[in-house]
């Protein structure tokens, strides 16, 4: 199938509620332009420098998404455009969005991304961290940052239960902080191997790859 086959099948999917972001990382311009042409307009990316470069060569009405890990030497130069940053797991990077944000005179919104995985090497917060870090008096004085919801990625297994589970715990904390946080209201949880558990497990945005462009090298 097409990648325009592709997105029309995944939308046709998903209820009014759920966001599709196609991640686009290591795929060329005409790819992304193939899924634009389709009328697709969010698009994710990992690593700054290929999605700079991919701003500069793409329609301006495409929001891109930073999704993969972030260096703090690397906001900047994604800071005057980037639409959502995913992974935020630390206070340090916050302040630097922020610094990168007041520069650029505009609010970045960002998702602070929880650990939920087994495995050691995902990153992300625990709760305790992200409670931390919601307390501080850093975080309360950011005037160009907004965290509007949580992020987080399940153990990459066979296990259909234990991603259920990871989920269903992201899904809990997410709804605690709703309560306490009204502009909260993003949960970017599922990948093309689990989008369908993170959507039963409610979901609000999923991050699609191999699904829409095919396998990466
Ligand atoms: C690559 C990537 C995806 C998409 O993965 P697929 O399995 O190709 O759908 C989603 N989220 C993050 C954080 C990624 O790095």
């Amino acid at each position: 199938m097409s990648i325009k086959d592709n997105i029309a099948k995944l939308k046709n999917e998903l209820p009014d509620h759920v966001t599709l972001v196609a991640v686009s990382k290591t795929k060329p311009g005409e790819a992304i332009m193939e899924a634009y042409e389709a009328g697709h307009r969010i698009f994710g990316e990992n690593k700054v420098q290929e999605m700079v470069q991919k701003w500069e060569e793409l329609p301006k009405d495409i929001e891109w998404h930073m999704i993969g890990h972030l260096q703090r030497n690397k906001v900047r130069y994604m800071a005057g455009f980037v639409s959502l940053i995913h992974g935020v797991d630390s206070l340090k990077l916050l302040e630097e969005i922020e610094k990168q944000g007041k520069k650029h005179d505009r609010t970045i919104p960002c998702l602070l991304q929880m650990h939920i995985a087994e495995e050691e090497t995902k990153f992300g917060l625990d709760v305790p961290e992200l409670e931390a870090l919601l307390e501080s008096n850093e975080f309360k004085m950011m005037e160009h940052v907004k965290i509007v919801g949580l992020m987080g990625m399940a153990t990459f297994t066979e296990n259909q239960q234990q991603i259920r589970k990871e989920f269903a715990n992201l899904r809990s904390i997410f709804e605690n902080l709703k309560e306490r946080l009204p502009y909260i209201h993003i949960l970017s949880m599922g990948m093309s191997g689990d989008y369908q558990i993170a959507m039963e497990q409610g979901s609000t945005m999923i991050r699609i790859g191999s699904s829409i462009f095919g396998a990466r090298n």
